[in-house]
């Protein structure tokens, strides 16, 4: 039981990370939000709160630590969560890493590309804000994250994904993927191997985006962590269906390849949303204590078993961050 994750306080010891959801996010920004300048949305202080009530929920309903894998080029505050983790006692992981090309920040790589490669620069990136820090922050990521969007993955993309195997390889740290729709995580793993990351340092996250079992099972089969970590966004796919082809994934033997969790996102920057109330009424599940309350219970009643759900929130987050093999 022994090792350790980067958390945006220090090193948590693994045997206290305990019930963990592997995919949450304190805010986001789109590239761009800082220019609108007019409709900066809610304050710092008010983000810290809206913050801080809610890691105290998911302490009450029994959650110990979460990973924040948003990527440095998606509005990422790692201040703002160090300051809502130390205020709470709450175990948070933060990430380095770039986004998909479609929604990232790649205006600024794409220009330098023309000077030449810059997989070197992101590699050096990353790897300096996990053993570094996060600019002048002092606090240091836990994980790197990429991410591919629909269709093919991109160049742009390759290249993140190849940078992100570099600094994995030098400083151990593993990784966490976007997929859009359930789709080239099969890929990602193919060119994140490829380029020596083992495995079973990957997660391939939003792989509940789809109910094909052949593509879960083939992501499983080469030893990667599935990310069922949408459970809630109904709108995105149907919990359903989330639920019936993860209890297919256990029923498999592939139990110990799934982390859960529900992509929410507390808090965006930028103006306010248009309708937070239609938002909630189409999301009315996508809480971050939704599958312990609501998703659980669902998985029993479809064979899955008390001592599986355990081993997805409790052992799969320790034996993953640990590099431990698979059992
Ligand atoms: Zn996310």
């Amino acid at each position: 039981m022994a090792g350790e994750v980067q958390g945006v306080c220090g090193k948590i010891g693994l045997a206290d990370l305990g019930r963990t959801l592997m995919h949450e996010h304190l805010l986001i920004g789109y590239p761009g939000w800082e220019a609108d300048t007019v409709r900066l949305g809610q304050s710092r202080a008010e983000m810290v709160k809206v913050c801080v009530d809610k890691v105290e929920e998911l302490k009450a309903g029994g959650i110990d630590s979460m990973l924040d894998p948003c990527p440095a080029d998606l509005g990422r505050d790692v201040e703002l969560i160090a300051e809502v983790a130390q205020k709470t006692g709450f175990q948070i992981i933060c990430a380095t890493g770039l986004y998909k090309e479609e929604e990232g920040g790649t205006a600024y790589w794409k220009f330098r590309s023309n000077f030449g490669p810059q997989v070197e620069a992101m590699a050096e990136l990353f790897v300096h804000e996990l053993t570094e820090g996060i600019g002048e922050t002092g606090i240091c990521a836990g994980i790197i994250k990429v991410g591919t969007g629909h269709g093919a993955i991109t160049d742009y993309e390759k290249v993140v994904l190849e940078a992100a195997a570099r600094a994995s390889l030098e400083t151990g740290a593993p990784i966490t993927t976007h997929t859009d729709q359930g789709k080239l995580g099969d890929e990602q793993q193919e060119i994140l191997t490829s380029h020596g990351v083992a495995p079973h340092r990957i997660i391939i996250g939003h792989s509940c985006g789809t109910d094909d079992h052949d593509y879960h099972m083939k992501i499983a089969g080469r030893g990667s962590y599935l990310g069922f970590d949408r459970f809630g966004l109904d709108i995105v796919f149907p919990d359903d269906s989330r639920i019936a082809s993860l209890a297919k994934v256990v029923q498999a033997g592939a139990a110990a390849q799934v982390v859960v969790s529900h992509d929410t996102v507390w808090c965006w920057r930028g103006q306010p949303l248009p309708d937070p109330a239609g938002m909630a009424a189409v999301a009315a599940n996508w809480h971050p204590l939704h599958f312990v309350r609501n998703v659980a219970p669902r998985l029993r009643e479809a064979g899955v078993s008390a001592e599986q759900i355990e081993m997805m929130t409790v052992e799969n987050p320790r034996r993953f961050f640990a590099g431990d093999a698979l059992p």
